[in-house]
């Protein structure tokens, strides 16, 4: 049902260039427009910027305990990559749709539009609500406004079905994903008195080597049970730049890294450790010799874990409505930790493989919108 009408949505959303880096509004626009005319109240949220914005759109009434369907609106770039076929226009080849966002997330978001008419019909007091962010794919930004304002409207949805690309399976657990870069700002000086000089290289060699003491301490940290790869949480160190030459006090250096904790205690852990370490050990070191030295640590983004629950609603019901008998964990991040640190019950599940997706020749298959199609249907007749 509705799968050459999802065709055609997709297109016209695939036609919508929404790469992370530009505006949404006209495709927040567009989907305004469907929503609206399949009876919801649509509410557009824009960013600060505003040329940004969320889409949140509800089917029935105003009240706690709804059900959430969302999707982020963004794109990766497709600057140098090798596509067959322009990556704006939806090409349809050998049972697959190709185009940037096919699979991550428009494909999810065309099925949502087809289906809304149909969910409307059948809403009685659980309301149905849409979320459609903006730059997820940057950390989840757009997601973390929405929740943001939930939380300060005192909304509390039961549960949401994030579509990211699981091949329609039930995703129950993901890591969380926190980028940094973390900055030092020392004095320079000629080589021949280091004592002279307060080298940001070496102090960020010092904390590098925290990092990498913090990451054999999460090792051990372990929770029991856990069924990520590995099971506990970890840092990488992903890029250390700073210094200018042989002979000269490195007067900055920058370090990349991230952690993905598997649980939220252990990021606590980590920023708290690390706190510390700045505080009462580099800082007073750096400012003894020149008081303007600094470490700055910027956050780049902090894509929250979606930790498996033994109670979840929203697994169990989408459990039932694709006929799943299991429940997965997935190595890729999602707006649905977001979700659940409202205490919202969370899950993933949406068509097509996150292997096509961030790739040249992203596609969805469509025997993969179909089976998202059958999903919402089935949703609808539960209502
Ligand atoms: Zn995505």
């Amino acid at each position: 049902m509705g799968l050459g009408e999802t065709v055609d949505t997709l297109a016209r959303l695939i036609a919508f260039p929404t790469v992370s880096a530009d505006s949404n509004m006209e495709m927040i626009a567009y989907l305004a427009g469907r929503l609206e005319t399949a009876g919801a109240r649509v509410e557009v949220m824009r960013d600060a910027g505003g040329t940004k914005a969320n889409l949140w759109a509800t089917l029935g009434p105003d009240t706690d305990g709804g059900i959430v369907l969302s999707g982020h609106t963004d794109v990766v770039p497709v600057t140098d990559q090798d596509w067959s076929s322009e990556p704006f226009v939806m090409r349809q080849q050998d049972g697959r749709l190709f185009g940037r966002g096919a699979c991550d997330m428009k494909g999810f978001i065309a099925a949502c539009l087809t289906v809304a008419p149909v969910l409307a019909a059948r809403v009685r007091d659980r309301p149905v609500h849409f979320a459609f962010t903006h730059d997820e794919e940057t950390g989840c930004i757009g997601a973390g406004h929405l929740v943001a304002e939930l939380r300060a409207r005192g909304l509390r949805p039961g549960l949401a079905i994030i579509g990211e690309p699981t091949e329609m399976r039930v995703v129950e657990g993901h890591k969380g994903c926190y980028e940094y870069t973390t900055e030092f700002n020392g004095l320079a000086g000629h080589g021949s008195a280091p004592d002279r000089g307060v080298n940001a290289v070496e102090y960020a060699a010092r904390y590098v080597a925290r990092l990498l003491g913090l990451r054999e301490h999460l090792r051990a940290r372990a929770p029991e049970g856990s069924r990520f790869e590995p099971p506990w949480s970890t840092i990488n160190v992903g890029a250390l730049h700073g210094g200018v030459a042989h002979n000269v006090i490195a007067s900055r250096a920058t370090l990349d890294w991230e952690m993905r904790p598997v649980i939220k205690p252990d990021a606590d852990f980590v920023k708290q450790d690390l706190a510390g370490f700045v505080d009462d050990i580099l800082l007073p070191a750096m400012r003894a010799v020149d008081p303007e030295a600094a470490i700055t640590t910027h956050v780049i983004g902090e894509i929250e874990g979606l930790e498996p629950m033994p109670q979840n609603a929203a697994r169990d019901l989408v459990a039932e409505l694709t006929g799943a008998n299991s429940a997965h964990v997935v190595p890729f991040g999602t707006e649905a930790g977001l979700f659940q640190s409202l205490g919202i019950n969370a899950v993933v599940c949406g068509p097509g493989s996150i292997e096509q997706a961030h790739k040249a020749d992203e596609f969805i298959a469509l025997d993969q919108v179909q089976a998202c199609l059958d999903m919402l249907h089935r949703l609808a007749k539960r209502l």
